[in-house]
């Protein structure tokens, strides 16, 4: 069964408690914006998402959104519920009220994305990547373009995508080949096929938006020679409105592992008219705005998969009896013990929880960088908040949507036979997290991103933002109590992160494969590193709130407990990943191609 409430004590925590001294400070910007007005978003967003949007999971899983005739057709529900996430404003709120949206923080905004990635991950990638465009076009496009195309953007009137994937150019963008000839009125024809386009068509919205990555006539080759278009579905006619259709014909429609409901499309373009966004060749650059939202937002669906996947195990493991206690019957009145008894089933759900925890403390630092990225008044504290974000948004990329496949896969494996049963429910969010590894740049190119350009980047000077605020808290907090079982254990694994990053910057003066070759490990390290100095922090709180005699004990009880199992039983891979960077390349470059 798929079970959902949002976690709205531990989201109020993230927000309100453990991140308040985390340099980024009180943004004046958001000086209205009270514990109890966001207090009240999160509830009703809550509701909304339980409501309105989990209903639809299962019916999108099953029936997927279908290509007819030339044009997607959504399952039912899907039009309404979108109708009623736009109207009620929840597709805006991080957008400036300029235009038209709710000007929240995007610390209170990456909540209520939480909560549409529990409860129908599939349908939040509409509405997602309609963000990201309105963040592109913001920040890139001319006030002109911007004035015709974002403000319905941002009403959720018209839905947005991001087109750069080709047949022959995945990760390697250098290689695509759409293309775009000037026009005389200053626009632009667009022609080529891009594939796999998320939500590339659909009838939810009477507009889409798509942010088209393609080559002018004298582009250089590689990415350097990569501008970005906003191509409309239809044209907008002398009113603004939709007119004419623009040439952007759906080929085909992928069937795929999960996320059904998501119509995954090729999309030809056809001479289609479209208008340049930033400057000439350097549209990457204009991408990345979009991407490194939508970097976050994806780490950001590996935890919302996993929240619903750990709330709908625990039910389960609370509802399923079998087997007794080795230590002695415990519900006598039953045929058996419930499951949630047996150490090794607690195992599976204390990993569950913690991830979610984890993942969820660390989006929250990441939110408020981003929010005081944006609207910091202190330049220092804006660079800081920039350098932070572009190091850690590779981290939660990655770490994220590998836990919360993992967390995924663990439900099914507390529901046993039945949860690898369609009617569980829970194999879907196995299906459903899968993909998130792989899109937006697969986990790996994470990896290569955060140890190729992000660690080297300004001298190092993006890790400190990160590396100096640990190391603060470890002096701080290092002497006797209750704390330091778990600081002992968060020194040692910050050390071996230290020492992983000296030796793969000496390595890989000499050899640029040693550093590709340790990425991988060299990222969970850090999101474990990360991830333990926020439970340090959580935990901190934690025992200061019970000493003063805090009204919400047992919340606070179970942080301390949740970050004791992490710090015994999750941080030791940290180890593991030191180790296996020290190992180096040799034995994983040994054989040649032909050995394999
Ligand atoms: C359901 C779905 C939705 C998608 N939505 C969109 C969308 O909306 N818009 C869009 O433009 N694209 C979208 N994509 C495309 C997605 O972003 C790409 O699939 C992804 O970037 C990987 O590209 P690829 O599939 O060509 O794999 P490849 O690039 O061929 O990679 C294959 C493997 O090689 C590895 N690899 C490749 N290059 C390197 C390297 N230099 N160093 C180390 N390892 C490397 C990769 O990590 C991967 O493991 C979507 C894909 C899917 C399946």
């Amino acid at each position: 069964m798929q079970v959902y409430n949002a976690p709205l004590r531990d989201m109020g925590f993230v927000l309100n408690e453990l991140h308040v001294d985390d340099g980024f400070g009180d943004l004046p910007h958001f000086a209205e914006i009270t514990p109890d007005l966001t207090e009240a978003v999160l509830e009703e967003a809550g509701k909304v998402c339980r409501d309105v949007i989990l209903p639809l999971n299962r019916i999108g899983d099953e029936q997927g959104s279908r290509l007819e005739n030339g044009s997607v057709k959504t399952p039912p529900g899907y039009a309404e519920a979108f109708k009623v996430l736009s109207e009620g404003g929840w597709t805006s709120l991080a957008v400036s009220p300029e235009w038209g949206g709710q000007g929240l923080p995007h610390a209170v905004n990456n909540l209520v994305e939480e909560m549409l990635c529990s409860t129908n991950v599939a349908f939040s990638l509409c509405p997602g990547l309609t963000h990201g465009a309105a963040k592109a076009i913001e920040g890139y496009a001319t006030r002109e373009l911007a004035e015709k195309y974002l403000p319905r953007l941002v009403k959720g009137e018209w839905s947005g995508t991001m087109c750069l994937t080709e047949a022959q150019a995945g990760t390697d963008l250098g290689l695509l080949r759409t293309s775009a000839a000037p026009a005389d009125d200053g626009s632009y024809r667009v022609s080529g096929s891009k594939i796999f386009i998320t939500w590339g068509d659909h009838d939810l919205t009477s507009n889409i938006i798509h942010l088209v990555l393609a080559r002018l006539p004298d582009a250089p080759p590689g990415v350097k020679g990569i501008s970005l278009f906003l191509v409309p579905k239809f044209l907008l006619d002398e009113n603004g409105n939709p007119g004419t259709f623009n040439n952007v014909l759906v080929r085909h429609t992928e069937h795929k592992m999960g996320i059904n409901s998501s119509p995954t499309c090729q999309l030809d373009f056809d001479g289609s008219t479209g208008w340049l966004v930033g400057e000439p060749h350097r549209g990457l650059e204009a991408m990345f705005a979009m991407m490194n939202v939508a970097r976050v937002g994806v780490g950001i669906q590996g935890l919302g998969v996993g929240e619903v996947a750990y709330q709908s195990a625990v039910w389960y493991a609370k509802d399923r009896v079998q087997g007794r206690s080795v230590n002695g019957t415990q519900r006598p009145d039953l045929p058996a013990d419930p499951i949630i008894i047996h150490p090794d089933v607690r195992r599976m759900l204390m990993i569950m929880r913690a991830n979610n925890e984890g993942c969820r403390m660390l989006a929250g630092w990441i939110s408020r960088a981003i929010d005081a990225q944006y609207h910091g008044e202190d330049p220092a504290v804006v660079a800081r908040a920039t350098d932070f974000v572009a190091l850690m948004t590779p981290v939660v990329k990655a770490l994220f949507t590998d836990l919360g496949f993992e967390t995924a896969n663990l439900a099914v494996q507390v529901y046993g036979g039945h949860g690898y049963i369609r009617e569980s429910g829970v194999e879907q969010f196995v299906r459903d997290s899968r993909i998130a590894m792989i899109y937006e740049g697969t986990n790996g190119i994470q990896a290569l991103d955060l140890v190729g350009r992000k660690l080297p980047a300004n001298g190092g000077r993006s890790l400190r933002t990160l590396f100096h605020p640990i190391s603060a808290f470890i002096e701080e907090n290092g002497g006797e109590g209750p704390l330091k079982p778990l600081v002992t254990a968060l020194q040692q694994a910050f050390g071996a992160l230290q020492l992983a990053t000296g030796m793969i910057a000496e390595r890989g003066l000499k050899d640029r494969e040693e550093g590709s070759a340790a990425a991988t490990d060299y990222l969970r390290l850090m999101g474990l590193v990360t991830v333990g100095y926020c439970f340090a922090k959580a935990a901190k709180i934690s025992h200061a709130k019970l000493a003063e005699g805090a009204e919400d004990s047992a919340f606070y009880a179970a942080k301390i407990k949740t970050a004791t199992f992490f710090f015994e039983r999750i941080l030791p891979q940290a180890t593991a990943c030191f180790l296996a960077i020290k190992a180096g390349k040799a034995s994983m470059m040994a054989m040649t191609a032909d050995e394999f």
